[in-house]
């Protein structure tokens, strides 16, 4: 939402300034219109975002409209996936549409074009409108076939339909000037013929409108009063007001916004569908795809999604946000609403050996030092516990504050505990820890004031339950996958190392009982959910959604 501190960007600007003109009544009408072609990502999200968040702001209305004009590439299956991910998003449309629906109002305003002489029927090839067309400093030629009648136009027009043609055989073409500086004037397909079925209207039409001359249409009839969409298409805004003022039909405003790319990630259906289809993936929803579907079965929840779109703000000029701040925005709403809970992702056995056999207790833990409201759990603690391996060391130097042989360590919520000898397997490999523990320092502190410099999260080795832990790196191993050196293919610079499972960890037993999608702080290991696809009672699978800190960032510096 907007504050009155905060300066609004240019497209709310603009939309406030329409308002107090009066224009269209006053009236604030957005629409989100994805093609059925694959998952939404999170430029998606952005210019979800944008649409339903100025509708909202302005006390507006925003339509879901399925842009779904080349039936070649669509499917339901992808229509049911966007109203899922949208409604995850936390936005309700006001009314839901298809541009196919318009194909007969689409068809009958092409005949008024016809009449009106602004459109024609072309036998060119592919390749000879491409070759008349021109290019930047190449002037367009007219087709041979621009200045047929009217009659034998519509003649043609409603053979096109009947089905006379083969693909390609013929096009309608808007006549508007082959020698403008912009492309997309230059006499634009408006039909094309391809005998495909539709997803939704069958085998009723062997020609189907192109997006320009379906995009501004279907916006009028709706009603849209501001039409926001990405940089890509500010070239074709002349086209789409050309149409409109042909026709004489409701005048949308179309604006445009720099499209959202990330660091170590790429954000284009296409190439999204090559990686589930090339089974580099484990699909659409694999938790390393920057799809909605993906990030939301890693454990990302709606708000940080949102926030993150707000704090990168509108441009005009397209860049690449650093994948750190989509981080940062996750971690903020985590860490908020996250409990928290002990789990060893590479357990190391303690044995306390002062500690009476046969016997536990209950430790008290906190659950959100962030929110009182989460209150305490208890969590058992005995003889035998685990710990990271990680967190000792052997013949430690002086800086490292975790475990090691003759200093103390504080166990969370626990004890003080100090490593006396360590175990060895034939290979040399510490298998266990023998250790002893402080009964005085239940609270957390010595009585006798001595003090311990780390702090180490434990679970008790009795009571433990075991998961399997999913820890995810970034995608590709290259800030700029775009930026492919040469004789490489852009897939060559996935990341070998973006998947690590880690089997039988051992977490607190309260974890039992978390369910799908749940998410957690693992204390000092980072954000995590319970996998809401493989997950089951006998095998508990987690993701890990994100660090608590940004160990890339770091690893970076290091390198
Ligand atoms: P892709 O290139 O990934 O297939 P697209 O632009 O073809 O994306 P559409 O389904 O046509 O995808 O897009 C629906 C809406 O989402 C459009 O208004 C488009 O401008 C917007 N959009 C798509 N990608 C981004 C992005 N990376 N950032 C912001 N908005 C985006
Ligand atoms: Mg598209």
């Amino acid at each position: 939402m907007n504050t009155p501190e905060k300066k609004l960007d240019f497209i709310r600007q603009l939309v406030t300034d329409d308002v107090a003109a009066g224009l269209n009544d006053g009236r604030v009408h957005t629409r989100f219109p994805p093609e059925p072609n694959g998952y939404l990502h999170l430029g998606h999200a952005k210019a979800i975002c944008l649409s339903f968040g100025v509708a909202q702001e302005f006390g507006g209305k925003c339509n879901l409209r399925f842009d779904d004009t080349n039936p070649e590439k669509e499917d339901t299956e992808y229509v049911d996936a966007i109203r899922d991910d949208v409604k995850w998003l936390g936005f309700e449309w006001d009314s839901e549409h298809f541009a196919s629906d318009y194909f007969d109002q689409l068809y009958d305003w092409a005949v008024q074009l016809i009449k009106d002489g602004h459109a024609y029927v072309c036998d060119q090839s592919f390749e000879e409108v491409r070759e008349y067309r021109g290019g930047w400093n190449v002037e367009g030629k007219d087709s041979p076939f621009r200045e047929r009648s009217v009659e034998e136009n519509l003649d043609l027009f409603q053979r096109m339909r009947d089905g006379e043609f083969k693909d390609g055989e013929k096009s309608l073409r808007a006549k508007i000037d082959m020698k403008s500086d912009n492309m997309n004037l230059r006499d634009p397909a408006m039909y094309r013929i391809r005998h495909t079925a539709h997803h939704r209207t069958g085998d009723k039409w062997c020609l189907y409108p192109t997006y320009d001359w379906t995009h501004g249409q279907s916006d009028s009839i709706e009603g849209i009063t501001h039409s926001l969409c990405t940089l890509e298409f500010e070239h074709h805004r002349p086209l789409y007001d050309w149409y409109i003022e042909k026709l004489g039909i409701h005048h949308p405003k179309q604006r445009e916004f720099a499209r959202l790319n990330l660091t170590y990630t790429v954000m284009s259906k296409r190439k999204l569908l090559e990686l589930v289809q090339g089974d580099y993936v484990s699909g659409w929803d694999d938790p390393r795809m920057p799809t909605i579907c993906g990030i939301r079965r890693r454990g990302v929840t709606p708000e940080a999604l949102r926030s993150f779109c707000d704090v990168i703000g509108l441009t005009k000029t397209n860049s690449t946000t650093d994948l750190a701040l989509f981080q940062n925005s996750i971690r903020g709403h985590l860490n908020q609403i996250a409990q928290r809970r002990m789990a060893v992702l590479d357990p190391l056995k303690v044995v306390i050996e002062n500690y009476p056999e046969g016997e536990s207790e209950m430790r008290k833990a906190i659950n959100n030092p962030e929110d009182e409201s989460a209150g305490t759990r208890e969590m058992p603690f005995g003889r035998e516990i685990y710990i990271e391996r990680a967190d000792f060391m052997e013949d430690a130097p002086k800086k490292f504050f975790r475990l090691t042989q003759g200093r103390e360590v504080r166990l969370k919520y626990a004890y003080f505990l100090k490593c006396n000898d360590v175990i060895k397997d034939a290979e040399g490999n510490v298998t266990e820890l023998r250790c002893t523990y402080d009964p005085e320092t239940s609270g957390g502190k010595a009585p006798d004031g001595r003090k311990v410099k780390g702090t180490i999260h434990w679970v008790s080795a009795e009571h433990a339950i075991e998961a399997q832990v999913r820890l995810y790196d970034v995608l590709f191993t290259q800030e700029n996958p775009g930026d492919v050196p040469e004789g490489k293919d852009w897939k060559d610079l996935l990341n070998p190392d973006s998947l690590k499972i880690m089997e039988n960890c051992k977490l607190e037993p309260s974890l039992a009982s978390a369910e799908a999608g749940q998410r957690y702080q693992f204390e000092r290991l980072g954000y995590f959910c319970v996998d809401p696809k493989d997950s089951t009672t006998d095998q508990l699978v987690f993701n890990r959604t994100v660090t608590l800190k940004d160990a890339w960032a770091n690893k970076k510096k290091k390198t």
